[in-house]
């Protein structure tokens, strides 16, 4: 059965604009799944303390006939493939981060994969680019709407749409 799933898409390495140009492109190329709704960028401070450059983050929303896990390995398998993605340190420099945020008001957690991102309600960086597309969103574990998590956000993390 088709779902609504959003991607939430990350790169600091390299060409930021065209890696997530390039991401938004791959997502569209996956079997039984359309790219329906596509949010501004944004140029992000890194969280975690590591030294290393901004982000350009963004937020896709999918129609997709693929399962969860399916999904989650088509994301794996972009990153290493199309994007190189190397094992890097947690919070570390990446090329292309690719993360199932919501899939449709599934709650879904096993070793591999937990839905909603475990990081959604706490990322500006997340929340900015999903309340662009998807503000009235119900987070099916809070029961907040995105723009409502968004507004009570105490982060400072910097988040400039480019
Ligand atoms: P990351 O460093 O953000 O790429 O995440 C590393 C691992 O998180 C992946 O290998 C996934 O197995 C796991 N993971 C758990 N939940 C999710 C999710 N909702 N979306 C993407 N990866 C997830």
């Amino acid at each position: 059965m088709e779902q609504c799933a959003y991607i939430g898409l990350g790169s600091n390495i390299g060409d930021r604009e065209l890696k997530l140009l390039m991401a938004i492109a791959e997502l569209g190329k996956l079997p039984q799944t359309k790219v329906t709704a596509v949010s501004p960028f944004y140029e992000t401070e890194p969280v975690g303390g590591v030294p290393q450059d901004n982000f350009y983050n963004a937020v896709v929303r999918l129609n997709t006939e693929l399962a969860p896990l399916e999904l989650l390995d088509r994301l794996k398998r972009l990153e290493t493939e199309v994007f190189h993605r190397v094992p890097s340190q947690r919070w570390g420099a990446r090329s292309m981060d690719l993360d199932i945020l919501l899939y449709g008001e599934l709650v879904f957690n096993c070793e591999q994969l937990t839905i909603p991102h475990p990081g959604l309600a706490e990322r500006r960086f997340v929340l900015q680019p999903l309340s662009d597309i998807a503000p009235d969103l119900v987070h099916p574990i809070l029961g907040k709407r995105i723009i409502e998590l968004l507004t009570e956000l105490a982060s400072p993390e910097q988040v400039v749409r480019i």
